[in-house]
């Protein structure tokens, strides 16, 4: 991953990008490595079962780690397309990285360009403004191109979403969600066939 810093309209953003043979693209980390420590209840399940069939425990995490990764994707691809980014690739050994590849290096700082390149309020370009205030207007600069200072809003809001996602409270609930599933289901059958 390579990290580039913008000035967009006086304000300093971040835009990472993924590189490899076929280029560069805007992308996020979205590695996740974390498998949920289970409350105490299912813990209890699980290690039953483990002992009952070993493997069983080995067998649920990469379920449900399988599971959460495909409706993750899922999410991000409707994301992306909501918020008109294009299609969403899948980069690095093991997927460990969202790429967009309709935003190459070059189109990014173009887009940049284009936001910085005049104002809404007195045309100038933002170079231009002091500290970002208008010269003859009690305003700040406002991209007269506002369509591409939505798209790059949407390109950072995104790859933000994205990291954040995987690391945060609802990739962990995901997952033991799904392990939940797993453990209950097996959990269900076994005592059937004790009864039996
Ligand atoms: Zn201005």
């Amino acid at each position: 991953m390579i990290e580039r810093s913008y000035v967009v309209a006086g304000k300093e953003i971040e835009v990472g990008f993924y590189h490899d043979r076929s280029g560069t693209r805007a992308a996020g980390n979205v590695k996740c490595h974390e498998l949920p420590r289970l409350p105490k209840g299912l813990a209890e399940k699980l290690e039953k079962l483990e002992a009952e069939a070993s493997g069983t425990r080995e067998r649920f995490e990469c379920w449900a780690w399988e599971s959460a990764v495909t409706s993750w994707w899922e999410w991000a691809a409707g994301r992306a397309e909501e918020l008109e980014l294009g299609a969403v690739y899948s980069y690095g050994r093991s997927g460990g990285y969202i790429g967009l590849d309709a935003f190459s290096e070059e189109r990014v700082e173009g887009i940049v360009l284009d936001v910085n390149d005049g104002c809404k309020n007195c045309q100038e370009p933002y170079g231009e403004h002091c500290d970002g205030k208008c010269l003859f207007e009690p305003t700040r600069y406002t991209p007269a191109n506002e369509k591409a200072f939505r798209v790059l809003t949407n390109l950072t809001r995104f790859l933000r979403e994205c990291e954040e996602s995987v690391r945060g409270e609802g990739a962990i609930a995901t997952l033991t969600e799904e392990m939940k599933f797993y453990i209950e289901a097996e959990w269900e059958e076994r005592m059937q066939t004790k009864r039996r």
